[in-house]
């Protein structure tokens, strides 16, 4: 982080602290409501804490929403389907494809990760359905809900919602933290829609604001000296991954660790659609070979991305074109836009020479391309010879003992295509040092008071090393939010023995407003006594929220008899 944007953020800081009125309080400020920051809620709640949820988008869930599936270790799920997984498997795993992870937290999210993430998101409303084999784990443990994780994330929104501990704002940006005494004690905001500002305060604040792989200075500027840093470079994350939490993280200290682990994508295409021509889209197509600029082949075209990165590290510029035939062009996936369909994949990305070039013959093809005529020949000619001998010599993609699967076919059938493909932006493994209870701890290593840290803005601490391998960041991002949510409630000075939506704190003392809640506490330590299910009050017509009509505590009315 630059010495610049730190000393704007404390120029920015002392100016709102000496403008801006202080708003309200909350016991605990959760900064980002992605994954992590939704559980970091949830669980400050649990706990007995006001929440206040602040997002600078307008709605919840962060990249989980895009996102796919979660790296579970011994799930019950697992072992309905025979697979017999183990702490030992997942943590050898990672620890063999990472480059020096975390020791700790790889074992801790190992040990405990079908306990404290798929357990909990089971107990929460949500289901998985599907666990895939990757090529990257010794036995299948990649887990999905129907659909993307977006089916994570709705259950816990929900479950928000209806809890009368979290508050949110949307379209809240934090833009400075603001300290008292050494301690972390508000975030500075800025309206995204009106531009006003204002400074909460609690007493202890969480940052889950994701990464910043959305800020091309800030992901060059951390780019690793490992590789060439590539000439192009396509933005593959959210609109809000600007890195904000960085920029604040180091204005209060903390000590930033491994920011040169970045997730880089190589198979990134311009989006037709974006003006600014910096945002990507992910293309793939498992039937196309991949050429450099030379022509040749230089990878197995279905290893995981850790070889195709090592691979490239020679390019002069990573990148590679995908080439394939008629039967091929069938097969193309383009991801990452809304707008996205078979048609329009077609109309805006095949046949559109921007990005894809295409021509009847091999020399035509080349020459649009401009890629070497006798390079690309010899290749496919290759490739077409080792298709039908049933053998991959020069990178063993299939052989005799692994033969081919259906995607291996000859490139014969014209129209030829090429599409040139650049890196793209996607994950952090780098971020804010935290410790065991994710307090972000500055450069001697000591906890900064009142500063808690989750998520990908930790680089999921460090789980795996330098390598994002497949669902490794959404079941830590809520792991680490579960941890930092309880840890700053406790910090924050509320723990409770039960549910109290907010009415006292730890020594059982009233907060404003508590009085309020009498009713509320009493029906519902007598439900929970009880042992009674959610449904047997609530319902439709019933929700669990502060009655907000007539029909409502009309409706409420019938529950009064349970009790009285
Ligand atoms: C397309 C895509 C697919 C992916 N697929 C997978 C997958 O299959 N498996 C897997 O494990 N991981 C996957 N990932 C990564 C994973 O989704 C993220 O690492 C994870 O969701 C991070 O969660 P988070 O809550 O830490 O951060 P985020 O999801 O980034 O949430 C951060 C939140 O903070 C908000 N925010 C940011 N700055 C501020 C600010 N200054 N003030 C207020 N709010 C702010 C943002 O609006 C956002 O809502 C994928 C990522 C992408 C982009």
């Amino acid at each position: 982080m630059s010495r610049v944007s730190t000393y704007l953020f404390c120029a920015l800081l002392l100016a709102a602290c000496s403008q801006t009125p202080v708003a309200r309080d909350a016991d605990v400020i959760v900064v980002g409501a992605g994954i992590a920051g939704l559980a970091a809620a949830l669980e400050a709640s649990g706990q007995g804490a006001q929440v206040l949820l602040i997002d600078a988008n307008s709605v919840g869930g962060g990249h989980a929403v895009k996102a796919g599936g979660f790296a579970l270790v011994d799930t019950e799920l697992q072992r309905s389907k025979g697979i017999q997984d183990s702490p030992d498997l997942a943590f050898g795993d990672w620890a063999l494809r990472g480059k020096n992870p975390d020791a700790f937290w790889a074992w801790r999210y190992a040990e405990n990760s079908a306990r404290d993430v798929y357990d909990w998101l089971v107990g929460k409303g949500v289901g998985f359905h599907m666990i895939l084999p990757t090529n990257e784990d010794s036995v299948p443990r990649f887990h999905f809900t129907r659909g993307t994780a977006v089916n994570a994330v709705v259950p816990l929104l929900r479950e928000m919602l209806y809890d009368t501990n979290i508050e949110f704002r949307w379209n809240t940006r934090a833009i400075a933290l603001s300290r008292l005494g050494g301690r972390i004690n508000g975030v500075l905001t800025r309206n995204e829609r009106t531009g006003v500002e204002q400074l909460y305060r609690a007493n202890a604040v969480v940052l889950a604001t994701g990464g910043l792989q959305n800020n091309l200075a800030e992901v060059r500027a951390n780019w690793t000296a490992d590789a060439a840093e590539p000439r192009r470079l396509l933005k593959g994350a959210g609109r809000f991954a600007t890195g904000d939490g960085y920029r604040m993280a180091a204005w209060a200290g903390a000590e930033l660790k491994n920011m040169d682990r970045q997730v880089t994508f190589n198979n990134g295409i311009p989006d037709p659609r974006d003006t600014s021509g910096e945002h990507g889209l992910l293309a793939q197509n498992p039937m196309a070979i991949w050429v450099n600029a030379v022509g040749h082949r230089f990878v197995d075209e279905s290893a995981n991305i850790r070889v195709v990165t090592e691979a490239t590290r020679g390019f002069d510029d990573p990148g590679y074109w995908m080439v394939f035939d008629a039967e091929g062009a069938r097969r193309m996936v383009v991801r990452g836009a809304p707008w996205l369909s078979r048609e329009t994949i077609r109309d805006d990305v095949l046949h559109n020479p921007r990005i894809t070039s295409h021509a009847d013959t091999l020399q035509d093809l080349a020459r649009q391309a401009g890629l070497p005529e006798h390079g690309l020949q010899t290749t496919v000619e290759t490739w077409n010879r080792m298709v039908a001998a049933g053998e991959d010599f020069k990178f063993q993609r299939f052989s005799k003992i692994a033969p081919p699967d259906r995607t291996v076919r000859q490139i014969v059938t014209p129209p030829f295509y090429a599409m040139r493909t650049f890196p793209m932006t996607r994950k952090n493994m780098g971020g804010p040092a935290i410790n065991h209870r994710g307090q972000m701890l500055n450069d001697k290593r000591v906890p900064i008071p009142g500063l808690y840290a989750a998520g990908e803005l930790t680089g999921v601490a460090g789980i795996n090393g330098s390598y994002g391998g497949a669902g490794t960041f959404l079941g830590p991002s809520v792991m680490l939010g579960r941890i930092a949510g309880t840890a700053a409630a406790e910090d924050a000075g509320v723990a409770l023995s039960y549910r109290s939506s907010g009415a006292r704190n730890a020594a059982g003392q009233a907060r404003p407003g508590a009085e309020g809640y009498w009713h509320f506490d009493v029906s519902h330590k007598l439900v929970s006594e009880r042992g009674y299910s959610c449904d047997k009050c609530h319902s439709e017509t019933n929700p669990m929220q502060p009655a907000a009509s007539r029909a409502i505590l009309l409706a409420r009315l019938d529950t009064c008899t349970l009790c009285h």
